[in-house]
């Protein structure tokens, strides 16, 4: 008994220090990290139908062996908490402290971000995290989703995927955490979001399952076997100490969970589970008047707020079909046919 225990624990050293001895050179497009440093690069997407673009990438490489952890930003340009978050964490990360290796990307849409064109890449007008595995003679979005499925998605063993209000969303900070019935992979995203520590966590089942159409960043990931999870903090434009704080200390928290950064975690314990989204659409074009915010509960039926044409006519007022949290909703004036007025989140029974 003893003399199998020990034979197993020399066989486990010896794998170790010669994973330690190998001082392998980490590269993610340009960029190129030699064991414990850090480099800065680009992922070059050509130019095909429409123009090209480059795409920053930050390579953390750990002094330490270990996994990799991919951590992708700004998909839409204007959630700017989001991408602020990845901004502070290329600078928090230490090398020196960590083992494996961290992925950053902190701005997929330039485009969206330079001419502050919220939702869609303005280059193509598609959303960029809704192309996913992508193609590499489509447009340019599709284009990007390609590279980043190949450079990032193809290399990475765990992602996190960062929004959060966009320009026109009044959003509460919360999580997606979607379960694939594969049991190993589903604990380790469970502990991923959880060591997040935001205190809403929507359940998203029902996803795209095949490789060549997941739509979704975090979901091509899934779907390969890499646990997965997108985080959303930030609202409307705004980049609010509080909403960046959270992205930032949950990543590090989740890099205690998986190990990639010493010491503990702080998982959330008793999260709010949201168990279904209820879209609340506009009907036509008008000017919104809300009555509830980010966060509100609200009973079904209960009026939303209320929208009249450009004469002060009430033409509508949309009400709550069904009794949740507001998760964000629409926070300007502006409305036109299919927007988003709101989004509920209705409260799970029970914790998964
Ligand atoms: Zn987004």
């Amino acid at each position: 008994m003893h003399r199998i225990r020990r034979i197993v624990l020399a066989v486990g050293l010896a794998a170790s220090i010669s994973g330690a001895k190998g001082q392998t050179t980490v590269r993610v497009g340009t960029a190129s990290a030699a064991q414990g440093q850090k480099a800065t690069g680009y992922l070059e997407v050509p130019a095909g139908v429409d123009g090209a673009t480059s795409i920053p990438v930050v390579v953390v490489h750990g002094a330490k062996p270990g996994k990799v952890l991919a951590l992708v930003s700004g998909a839409h340009g204007t959630e700017y908490a989001s991408i602020i978050a990845i901004e502070k964490l290329i600078d928090r990360l230490d090398p020196a402290q960590i083992s494996g290796t961290v992925i950053l990307v902190p701005l997929v849409n330039i485009a969206s971000f330079e001419q502050k064109v919220p939702h869609v890449n303005p280059v193509d007008g598609k959303s960029m995290n809704r192309f996913y595995p992508g193609k590499a003679d489509g447009t340019q979005t599709e284009r990007a989703s390609y590279l980043i499925t190949k450079e990032i998605v193809d290399r990475c063993d765990y992602l996190i995927d960062y929004h959060g209000g966009d320009l026109d969303e009044s959003l509460r900070p919360y999580a997606y955490w979607a379960p694939t019935g594969r049991e190993e992979q589903d604990r380790i995203s469970k502990l991923m979001v959880l060591a997040f520590g935001l205190d809403h966590i929507i359940i998203w089942r029902e996803r795209p399952s095949d490789p060549a159409a997941t739509r979704y960043l975090d979901n091509t990931a899934a779907v390969l076997g890499k646990p997965s999870i997108v985080v959303e903090a930030g609202h409307a434009g705004t980049v609010e100490t509080d909403d960046v704080a959270l992205l930032v200390n949950g990543t590090l928290s989740t890099m205690h969970a998986l190990k990639m950064l010493p010491g503990e975690s702080r998982p959330i314990e008793n999260p709010v589970w949201i168990e279904k989204l209820a879209d609340v659409l506009a009907e036509g074009p008008g000017i919104w008047y809300p009555l509830v915010k980010r966060g509100t509960y609200v009973s079904a039926g209960m009026k939303l707020g209320t929208i009249t044409d450009y004469v002060g006519r009430v033409i509508a007022e949309p009400r709550a079909p069904v009794s949740g949290v507001v998760l964000h909703v629409n926070a300007v004036p502006s409305l036109k046919k299919g927007d988003n007025i709101a989004d509920i989140g209705v409260v799970a029974a029970q914790a998964p």
